[in-house]
C-alpha cells in the first residue's frame, strides 16, 4: 500500500510539473504577446427585432504568430491566474476605445456601443474606476457607447464594493449587462441593488430553447424579470430562425448569435453593416 501511495503520488508529481510547466510557457508567451500586441477584438453583431443594428460585442483573439488564432477560453484563465489580465484589458479597451472614437464622425457608426468583458481579477483592483474612467477620457471616447459585461459570481463576490463602483462608472456613463444570466447563483434579490442596465440569456438556455421545456421557462423568466425590473434583455447564441421567433413571441427582441454574424475582424463586422444598409 505503502508502494502504491507512493507511485501514486510520484504519478501527480509528473503531470503537475507539466501542468506547471506548461502555465510558465504560456504566461511568458502572454507577456511576449503583449509587448508585440497580438491580441486583438474581435466584433460580434448585436441587433434588434428591425434589424437596427445596435452595436457589437468585443471578443478577444490571440493572434499568435505560430499558433496562429487562439481562443480567449485557453488564455483568459491564465491571464486571470497571473494577473496579465490586467494589462491584456487595458490594452483591448484603449483599441475600443480609439474605435468608438473613429466612428463618432462617421454616419451609422455614431450610435453603435460596444459591450466589453470584465474579469473578477479587473473588478477587483481597488483603483478599478479610476483606471477605467481615466482611459475612456484620456482616449476622447463618448462613455455612452461603452458597455461592461458583467458575470454573476464576480457580482456576488463583494456585493457592496462592487455597488459602489458599479455606481460610480454609471454616473459617467458607462453600462453594464449581466453576463451568462440564470447560469450562476443568484439570488435574485440583489438584481435590483445593481445598477444595470441589461440581462443577458445564457446560450446555454438558447441551444435547446424549443426541445427542451425547462430552458424555455428559464428564458421566458428572465425575459420576464428583465422586463418587471425595467431592464433591456438580449439573448446570445441565437443560431437558428426558430430561436429568433420564440424569443421574439417571449418578447425578447434582442439578440447575438451566428444567425446574424459570428465574432470577426473590425473590417468584416463594418462591411456587414454596410451590406445592411443597402439591403
Ligand atoms: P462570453 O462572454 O459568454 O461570449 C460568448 C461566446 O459565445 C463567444 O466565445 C462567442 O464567440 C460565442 N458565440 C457567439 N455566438 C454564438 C452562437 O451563435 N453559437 C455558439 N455556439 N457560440 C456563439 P469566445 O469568443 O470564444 O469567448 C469565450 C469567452 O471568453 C467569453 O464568453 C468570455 O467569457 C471570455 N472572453 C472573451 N473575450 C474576453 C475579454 O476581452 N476579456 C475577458 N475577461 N473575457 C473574455
Ligand atoms: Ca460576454
Ligand atoms: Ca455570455
Ligand atoms: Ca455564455
Amino acid at each position: 500500500a505503502k508502494a502504491a501511495g507512493r507511485n501514486t503520488f510520484r504519478f501527480y508529481d509528473e503531470t503537475m510539473q507539466v501542468a506547471i510547466k506548461q502555465r510558465v510557457i504560456l504566461e511568458s508567451a502572454l507577456r511576449q504577446g503583449l509587448q508585440l500586441r497580438q491580441f486583438q477584438p474581435f466584433y460580434q453583431l448585436q441587433i434588434n427585432d428591425a434589424g437596427w443594428v445596435l452595436g457589437a460585442e468585443v471578443l478577444v483573439r490571440w493572434q499568435h504568430p505560430e499558433r496562429g488564432m487562439i481562443s480567449p477560453a485557453d488564455f483568459i484563465p491564465v491571464a486571470e491566474e497571473t494577473g496579465l489580465i490586467i494589462p491584456l484589458a487595458e490594452q483591448l479597451l484603449a483599441q475600443v476605445c480609439r474605435q468608438l472614437v473613429a466612428w463618432s464622425s462617421q454616419p451609422g457608426f455614431a450610435d453603435l456601443s460596444l459591450a466589453v468583458n470584465v474579469s473578477a481579477r479587473q473588478v477587483r483592483q481597488e483603483d478599478f474606476v479610476e483606471r477605467i474612467i481615466a482611459q475612456v477620457r484620456h482616449s476622447g471616447a463618448n462613455p455612452q457607447r461603452l458597455k461592461l459585461e458583467l458575470t454573476e459570481s464576480l457580482l456576488l463576490h463583494d456585493m457592496d464594493d462592487m455597488i459602489r463602483k458599479m455606481t460610480a462608472l454609471k454616473a459617467f456613463g458607462i453600462g453594464f449587462s449581466l453576463d451568462d444570466f440564470g447560469t450562476g447563483y443568484s439570488s435574485l434579490s440583489y438584481l435590483k441593488l445593481l445598477p444595470l442596465e441589461q440581462l443577458k440569456i445564457d446560450q446555454s438556455f438558447v441551444r435547446d430553447l424549443l426541445n427542451d421545456p425547462n430552458d424555455a421557462a428559464i428564458a421566458r423568466t428572465i425575459i420576464a424579470l428583465a422586463d418587471s425590473l425595467g431592464l433591456s434583455v438580449i439573448a446570445e447564441g441565437v443560431e437558428h430562425e426558430s430561436q429568433r421567433r420564440f424569443l421574439a413571441e417571449q418578447g425578447c427582441h434582442t439578440y447575438q448569435g451566428y444567425l446574424f454574424g459570428r465574432p470577426g475582424p473590425l473590417e468584416r463586422f463594418m462591411a456587414s453593416l454596410r451590406l445592411d444598409e443597402q439591403g
